[in-house]
């Protein structure tokens, strides 16, 4: 064996030591670890002939590159939709590099990933109070899984014309509704050749992001000549609206179209029972996307696709990876290979089972919980300060809001606020108009991280 290779493998205790010894030090310091840095890359590394080794590596990236790693996974990162890592979700992503299993088959492959994986979708499914109807898998993000309930969604609508378009491409006989999509599933529409600009866009409620029911059935009749996808959302990133699942779906009996629904972090408003009819009527779904990296607190890179069952042959003839027409019942020989939009696969569920079992119903409706109950701390601090006013009612955990004197004054500011570190958050337009937003999603942050940020804010404002 080449003896670097044999020399690691010979003292595998002394770097996976390290590397335990690095962890730590990240996890245990990241309260006061900056959520920006200032500090860009000083030098790149051109590749070497002989490498040092996994130690050699960890102490080169620990002096060059570690300390300009923020605290995305601290208490004050507020940016996006950025939610942290729990100690279980770390012990299952560590382990799935471990394993390296590549998850695709329940038959035939010799591993159990894949029963883990389905296993810990149906675990999920009990979670969010979702019925056993749904056929799921693991992809990268809500994305990709917005990618993958699309895909579908667009293989039935051609169907609908006698076509069968993973084959044949799409010659823009379909319609694609949305009244306040996110931005990937616009991203989606391109990737998936339909055309981000081919989105009819529904009207809004006044003053909301939720679509207009009565501007939607007018929409479905003056397109019923054509297969019709709709793509609503459950939690937009800004005001965390909700379409109205219940009433959409009941315009299902009445009119034909592919529902999708985008809950890619609000679907977990179903860990509470206060919150949960904002879902209602989401279980009669084509298609949901649901993000563990968000509220879940699980690593980067795990989101789940659930797609109906009884879309199952339709989803194989999207994603079957040979060019054979598919052959029985795919439920028999199910290979997530033919469902998915991946072929090779890492055991990408196991952070989310580990998870899921570790803290069970009550640990994440904590979560959810904590993170509206900080949202409401500090949607009252925006309201009485004189500096700043709120942009939408508060419904579950995003705060959007604006300074009062100006856009260009706003901009200052909330450079000036990240740039000191302590709290992270993000610009953003809310109907056009620029704004900023405070999203809480990690289990980490405490009634005192608030506080924080509250000094930060009024500091820099006395500054400004
Ligand atoms: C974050 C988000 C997405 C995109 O998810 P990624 O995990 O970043 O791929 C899609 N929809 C909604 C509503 C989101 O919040």
């Amino acid at each position: 064996m080449f003896e670097l290779f044999e020399n690691e493998l010979n003292k595998l205790e002394s770097v996976l030591d390290q590397v335990k010894n690095t962890s730590l030090d990240f996890l245990e310091n990241l309260r006061e670890r900056p959520t920006y840095i200032v500090e860009q890359l000083a030098k790149s590394y051109d590749l070497a002939d002989s490498g040092g080794g996994a130690l050699a590596s960890l102490e080169i990236f620990r002096q060059h590159y570690e300390k300009l790693m923020v605290a995305s996974p601290g208490p004050r990162y507020w940016g996006f939709v950025t939610g942290g890592a729990t100690p279980a979700a770390i012990a299952g992503d560590w382990l799935t590099a471990v394993y390296d299993q590549n998850t695709q088959s329940l038959q035939g492959a010799g591993d159990v990933s894949a029963i883990v994986e389905k296993e810990t979708i149906r675990l999920l499914c009990q979670l969010l109070h979702l019925p056993d109807d749904f056929t799921g898998g693991f992809v990268t993000g809500a994305t990709m899984s917005n990618f993958t309930g699309l895909a579908v969604a667009r293989q039935w609508a051609g169907e609908q014309s006698g076509r069968d378009i993973s084959r044949e491409g799409t010659s823009g006989e379909l319609v694609v509704m949305a009244a306040t999509p996110h931005s990937s599933v616009i991203k989606s529409l391109a990737m998936l050749g339909i055309g981000s600009n081919n989105v009819l866009r529904i009207q809004v409620l006044d003053g909301r992001e939720a679509m207009d029911l009565a501007d939607f059935e007018q929409k479905l009749i003056d397109n019923q000549d054509r297969p019709i996808i709709v793509s609503c959302s459950a939690g937009t990133v800004n005001t965390v609206d909700f379409d109205d699942i219940k009433a959409i779906v009941a315009l299902k009996k009445k009119h034909k179209f592919w529902l999708h629904i985008d809950a890619a972090f609000g679907g977990f408003a179903a860990c509470v029972a206060s919150q949960r009819h904002l879902l209602e009527g989401w279980e009669q779904a084509d298609s949901i996307t649901i993000d563990c990296h968000k509220w879940m607190n699980v690593p980067y890179d795990s989101a789940v696709a659930l797609v109906r069952k009884e879309h199952s042959r339709l989803q194989v003839s999207t994603f079957q990876n040979s060019n054979a027409p598919y052959l029985g019942d795919p439920s028999e020989n199910f290979s997530y290979l033919n469902f998915l939009p991946e072929n090779s696969r890492r055991f990408r569920a196991l952070p989310a089972w580990f998870s899921l079992t570790a803290y069970g119903r009550n640990g994440f409706e904590w979560i959810v919980q904590n993170s509206i109950d900080r949202a409401r701390e500090f949607e009252n601090y925006i309201e009485s300060s004189g500096h700043f006013e709120l942009l939408a009612p508060v419904r579950l955990n995003v705060v959007c809001f604006r300074l009062k004197t100006g856009t260009e004054r706003m901009c200052v500011f909330l450079d000036q606020l990240n740039r000191r570190g302590k709290v992270f958050m993000t610009p953003t337009l809310l109907s056009g108009e620029p704004a900023m937003r405070a999203a809480f999603v990690n289990y980490r942050t405490e009634k005192e991280d608030i506080l924080i940020a509250i000094r930060e804010m009024e500091e820099v404002m006395q500054a400004l």
